[in-house]
């Protein structure tokens, strides 16, 4: 649609748009391409939504990647800031400690899965992911057992950008060109029912089957497996049969491996449940948690592990056990102070009821979605929901990558009102997790009929 339209000169978006061009690299985004386009450029946002520098209002359908909770501009979540901000912005946790960085450990160790005790700071969920799988590694190490010195983690997954969390990560158009760079993993599959030629519950099977036989053979080898508990994220929001996280916990404790969840896309509600390991009781060894933790507002990250870990790193300075990582601005007052301000709307707000409300109605409200006939699953755990277009919806035939139909579909979307990001085939729905059931609705009609005006024509 009308891409090359002329944006009046001596606007402020044409300055800004001009200086994007020539300063700005953008993340995940080929320039060539955006360097044609006229994006959208925001200025502020209020609850859902998004405004551009033009004044026009958007839905936040992905959350601005996945992150935000409360909505946009929050009262309570500025004041937060602001009155942290009237103290200090930040001091470094090396060596010392800050007051509401201890505070959100307390709440933090409270509200995850019961076992969790120790809290570590970074900015990042890759980040929080690298501390994860180097705390694993020390841990065996320290107790006398270097050999477990190598991850097991999941085909198609997704842990973050940086060199440790591409080693772990799976999916091969973002990580297959790093491989030379890589630590070499072991790689099971994660389960996708729709993808696999059977039922669901044969497909679960067959995946822990799997998993069992690699834990059988390279288990004394094997530090931890890593894991997004309950939807594999970037990989294509794809949902794991029921029981499947619990098997996969029994697992590692019988062969002796640590469970280390990812929890960065799933914590903090997105799921339905505080903790995507919540639905099924699982008690990871070691779990990180970034996007929602602040509500979508400031950079902090969290790896949390049980004290048996923690304690294997404790000795004399002489014996060299101490855990050299840290950050520049690991445990920022900011950041924290938010993160607790965050926690106090999600008791104040009863947000996980109304999570769970906004589940049943999306239940009902993404059947029209699921009708349509490019549409082959929708698929959806709470407020993270991935809709999966396809070419032929009996043959499940793929759109091929040079059709960029999800790409398309999200085009139309904007100009329709609602900005969301494809993955391949897949349109990710993740709208902020206040999202009221009218906004819902509005949203999902966009969705509706951008996939229909896209795949229909
Ligand atoms: C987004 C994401 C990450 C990476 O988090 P960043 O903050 O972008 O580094 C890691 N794991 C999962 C499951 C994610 O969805």
């Amino acid at each position: 649609m009308n891409r090359q339209a002329a944006v009046p000169a001596g606007t402020r978006y044409a300055e800004l748009l001009e200086k994007n061009r020539r300063y700005l690299w953008n993340p995940f985004t080929q320039m060539q391409e955006y360097l044609r386009e006229e994006p959208l450029i925001i200025e502020r946002g209020e609850g859902v939504r998004l405004i551009d520098v033009n004044g026009r209002a958007y839905y936040d359908g992905n959350a601005s990647v996945w992150l935000n909770v409360h909505g946009h501009n929050r009262k309570e979540l500025n004041d937060a800031i602001q009155e942290q901000l009237g103290k200090i912005a930040h001091s470094t946790l090396l060596g010392m400690a800050n007051v509401p960085a201890i505070e959100l450990a307390e709440r933090l160790v409270h509200i995850t899965p019961e076992g969790l005790e120790k809290v570590f700071y970074s900015d990042s969920g890759a980040e929080s992911v690298e501390i994860g799988l180097k705390m694993a590694f020390l841990y065996w190490k320290h107790r006398g057992r270097p050999e477990k010195n190598t991850f097991l983690s999941m085909k198609n997954a997704y842990h973050g950008d940086t060199v440790g969390a591409v080693s772990v990560g799976g999916i091969d158009v973002f990580h297959s060109a790093f491989d030379s760079l890589l630590f070499p993993t072991e790689k099971v599959t994660y389960p996708h029912p729709y993808r696999f030629p059977g039922t669901e519950a044969e497909c679960a099977q067959h995946c822990l089957d799997e998993l069992e036989r690699k834990l059988q053979e390279k288990g004394d080898r094997i530090a931890g497996l890593i894991v997004e508990p309950l939807v594999q994220g970037a990989g294509g929001i794809i949902t794991m049969p029921d029981g499947f996280l619990k098997e996969t916990e029994r697992l590692c404790r019988q062969y002796d491996v640590l469970l280390l969840t990812d929890e960065v896309a799933t914590g903090f509600g997105r799921t339905g449940t505080m903790f995507a390991c919540d639905r099924e009781g699982v008690k990871p060894d070691i779990l990180m948690a970034a996007k929602g933790i602040t509500g979508g507002y400031l950079p902090i990250a969290v790896t949390l592990t049980k004290d048996e870990i923690y304690e294997a790193f404790l000795g004399d300075y002489a014996e060299v056990k101490t855990f050299f990582h840290g950050h520049s601005y690991t445990g920022n007052q900011l950041g924290c102070a938010v993160a607790l301000a965050n926690l106090d709307l999600f008791e104040q707000e009863r947000l996980l009821d109304h999570i769970q409300e906004s589940d049943s109605f999306l239940h009902t409200a993404f059947r029209p979605i699921e009708d349509l006939s490019h549409v082959g699953e929708v698929r959806r755990r709470g407020l993270m929901a991935g809709v999966e277009l396809v070419k032929d919806k009996d043959e499940k035939t793929p759109y091929s990558y040079e059709e960029l139909i999800g790409v398309r579909v999200c085009r139309r979307a904007k100009e329709l009102g609602l900005i969301t990001r494809p993955l391949g085939n897949v349109i990710t729905f993740l709208p902020p997790l206040c999202a009221t059931q009218e906004e819902l609705s509005a949203m999902l009609t966009i969705l509706h009929r951008a996939i229909r005006e896209v795949t229909e024509r």
